[in-house]
């Protein structure tokens, strides 16, 4: 450990912090200057009085074979994977745990002693957010998710893994809904926009607020024209259009269907309302951001990666700073549970299953 460790990064002399024994870690994706993966990452390693560094680099699509295979050879200890390099990170790794094998999505990469490990850190941060963010527990409850992409998919297997009774799928098109369907067909379907309006909980996962504030691009959509199975009753979403700008319709669902009762998680962060969850909020449903799913999901990273407990109530303090009304909590209307220490952070179980 670095004489620097314990000092705050941005009172670290410069000369002499980062040393040649610092560890190093980052984030990878295409764009990745606006994110807070550095703020947060940095704040927990300073906190922990680790000689660790987070860095975001980055990398074009396409170009994530170099990416990797570069960082492995200078001795990278972890890398955050980000939009759109998760189906790559999943196919370059030499092991994989069992929730990317099903997904054939990554957003963590480990490197030691010659092997890259695939995690998806994803859905288990999302589900952490809800246990103990907001004190939802998804286990027999109804849910809907808007978005069939990567943080569609994670939400979906993480919803059925923790015991919901149903999971309706809304998308605008309709192949790669089906596909996030197969993850768990027994408690998945894929449904019509109003199949939303009685739902317990919906996850908002698609980046439509983030194209409309200009920090993203709009991403291609996905064989929109073409379905790859036939329709069939009860499983349409022909009618899941885009969302227009200025709408808070996304996907064909209207946020003025919620209210009291209900929860709605929009997973995008920045903006830190989504004109989504104003909307639902304005009708009464206890609403929540992605911010809660990107702390969580970054402390299972740092417990992967350093085999520390991370401190939560740091890492919340550090996007405050970017976002205060959420990370306080306000944003999230009658929330059972607003407490985000570290004591009331569950273990993570960080078991690795060989391919
Ligand atoms: P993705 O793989 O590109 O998937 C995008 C999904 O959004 C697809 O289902 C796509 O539909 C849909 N979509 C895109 N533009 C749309 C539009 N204009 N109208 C209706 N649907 C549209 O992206 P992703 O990785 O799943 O990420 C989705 C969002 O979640 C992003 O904003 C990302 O930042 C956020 N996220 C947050 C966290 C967190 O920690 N808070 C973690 C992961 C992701 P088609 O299939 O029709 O193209």
């Amino acid at each position: 450990m670095s004489e620097f460790a314990e000092i705050p990064a941005r009172a670290r002399p410069m000369a002499a912090w980062p040393a040649s024994t610092t560890a190093v870690a980052g984030v990878v994706g295409f764009p990745v200057r606006h994110s807070l993966s550095p703020l947060l990452q940095n704040a927990a390693f300073a906190a922990m009085g680790l000689d660790w560094s987070y860095l975001a680099f980055e990398v074009a699509p396409g170009s994530l074979d170099r990416a990797v295979a570069g960082a492995a050879a200078l001795g990278l200890r972890g890398l955050s994977v980000t939009m759109p390099h998760k189906d790559a990170a999943a196919r370059l790794a030499t092991r994989r745990s069992r929730q990317v094998r099903r997904l054939g999505a990554a957003n963590t990469l480990t490197f030691d002693a010659g092997t890259i490990f695939a995690e998806s850190c994803d859905g288990a941060g999302l589900l952490d957010d809800l246990r103990v963010g907001m004190g939802f527990d998804p286990a027999g409850q109804r849910c809907g998710v808007i978005g069939a992409g990567g943080a569609g998919r994670a939400a979906v297997l993480a919803l059925a893994e923790a015991g919901a009774e149903e999971i309706v799928i809304v998308n605008r098109t309709v192949a790669p809904a089906w596909r996030s369907a197969a993850l768990a067909p027994q408690v998945v379907r894929v449904g019509r926009p109003e199949d939303l309006r009685g739902m317990d909980l919906v996850i908002q996962a698609t980046p439509v607020a983030m194209v409309n504030a200009g920090l993203v691009g709009e991403p291609a959509p996905a064989e929109r024209a073409q379905p790859a199975e036939p329709a069939q009753s009860g499983q349409l979403t022909g009618q899941a259009g885009s969302a227009e700008e200025g709408s808070a319709i996304i996907a064909g669902v209207d946020p003025s269907w919620f209210g009291a009762g209900q929860l709605v998680v929009d997973l995008v962060y920045d903006p830190p309302f989504t004109p989504f969850l104003l909307e639902a909020q304005r009708q009464g449903a206890t609403v929540r951001n992605g911010l809660g799913m990107l702390v969580y999901q970054a402390a299972r990273q740092i417990r992967l990666w350093t085999g520390a407990e991370p401190p939560l109530s740091v890492m919340w303090a550090a996007v405050s700073d970017r976002s205060p009304a959420v990370a306080h909590g306000t944003a999230t209307g009658p929330a059972k549970s607003s407490s985000f220490e570290s004591s009331s952070f569950e273990p993570i179980d960080g078991t690795r299953e060989p391919d």
